[in-house]
């Protein structure tokens, strides 16, 4: 679950980027965050994962409360959560299947547990056909795939998705947004997707919570129009 209660975070340039905000996200919930462009959804994203603290305010995400979170256990709110961003980081000299796994091998994951595993995420993305393929193989919607295999390899309670479909055409966007409505489905796992496209958000309709200029102006849920 993810939990901000009555969060500020100003900067040290006097600019402040959210402004007494309050929300919730239950675990198995699928959530989209949009805003314009300075609206304030990279800065909720980094509190999220742990990047900066709040100027005031609380933040849970996962059973975890950030402000007392202790060094030694941030890499368990870490791996918590897999996080998927618009350019998607994939290493260019490995293959599809070690890509997914190199994200396990940094973790202290068994050899059995790589095996399992591994396959699994890759067929949940639908890219069974191209695990020998080296990431400049594939088109950009396969890459995603795989930076989203990578996000749900370690079984994360929360997947964070920012700006996913940033740098894709509109039907490859879709495809992205109905795989991660899928993974939301299938496994349970929270989604929180952050974008500026609102046209995709109107399409797939569901829980829509609108940021402008550092506030919550929107929390509801939108009718799809697809
Ligand atoms: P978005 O992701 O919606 O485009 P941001 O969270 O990046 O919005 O930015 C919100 C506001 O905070 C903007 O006015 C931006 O200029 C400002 N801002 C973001 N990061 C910093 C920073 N590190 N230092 C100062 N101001 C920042």
């Amino acid at each position: 679950m993810v939990l901000l209660k009555d969060v500020t975070v100003t900067f040290q340039n006097g600019v402040t980027a959210l402004d007494d905000v309050s929300l919730t996200v239950s675990d198995g919930e699928f959530a989209f965050i949009v805003g314009e462009s300075g609206a304030g959804k990279s800065t909720l994203i980094r509190l999220l994962i742990n990047e900066i603290p709040p100027t005031s305010g609380r933040v849970y995400v996962n059973g975890f409360e950030l402000s007392k979170l202790k060094k030694s256990r941030a890499h368990k709110l870490r791996r918590s959560i897999g996080y998927v961003f618009q350019d998607f980081k994939l290493i260019d000299s490995m293959t599809v299947y070690e890509n997914v796994a190199f994200v396990l091998r940094c973790t202290d994951a068994t050899t059995r547990t790589i095996r399992n595993r591994v396959p699994d995420a890759i067929s949940l993305v639908g890219l069974k056909d191209k695990v020998k393929c080296l990431p400049r193989e594939l088109s950009g919607g396969e890459q995603q795939r795989v930076a989203f295999a990578r996000a749900i390899v370690a079984n994360p309670k929360l997947i964070i998705a920012d700006e996913p479909t940033g740098n894709l055409d509109p039907k490859t966007s879709l495809e992205i947004i109905e795989l991660l409505k899928g993974l939301n489905e299938k496994c349970n796992t929270t989604v929180i997707m952050v974008t500026h496209e609102h046209e995709f958000v109107r399409a797939f309709g569901g829980r829509t919570v609108t940021l402008r200029d550092g506030k919550v102006v929107f929390d509801g849920f939108l009718n799809p129009s697809l």
